[in-house]
């Protein structure tokens, strides 16, 4: 089923867009948890964690290069930052397009509610 993530893959909806190559496109969460709060997707929709098998390893790869390169080019390497990736209910997922959070610019606490 599409997701409102196809859709700005699509530009029928606006994102602030920080990145794009062939496979991923990051953009700025609409509700940041932190100073900076970046979703990196696939183009390719995937819905769920559950929905991977051993063929997505390069789908998954290229979420967390992009976010690593990304954090680094934007000045976060040093001080840190984190990455998430929620799955289904009981892991906040809301948006059924699997997608990388990365988040930096304050110290973030652990463990999350
Ligand atoms: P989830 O809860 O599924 O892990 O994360 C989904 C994220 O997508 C949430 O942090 C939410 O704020 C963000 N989000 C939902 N709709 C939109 C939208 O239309 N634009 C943007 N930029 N972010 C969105």
């Amino acid at each position: 089923m599409a997701t409102i993530f196809d859709r700005i893959i699509a530009r029928e909806i606006p994102a602030d867009i920080v990145y794009e190559d062939e496979h991923v496109l990051a953009f700025r969460d609409i509700n940041p948890q932190a100073p900076v709060h970046v979703l990196f997707i696939p183009k390719r929709p995937v819905a769920t964690l559950n929905d991977l098998g051993e063929g997505d390893a390069e789908v998954v790869g290229r979420l967390v290069i992009a976010a690593a390169a990304w954090a680094k080019r934007a000045g976060f390497a040093e001080n840190g930052y984190r990455v998430v990736m929620n799955c289904n209910h009981d892991g906040g997922q809301t948006v059924f397009h699997i997608h990388l959070h990365l988040l930096a610019g304050r110290a973030l606490a652990w463990p999350p509610g």
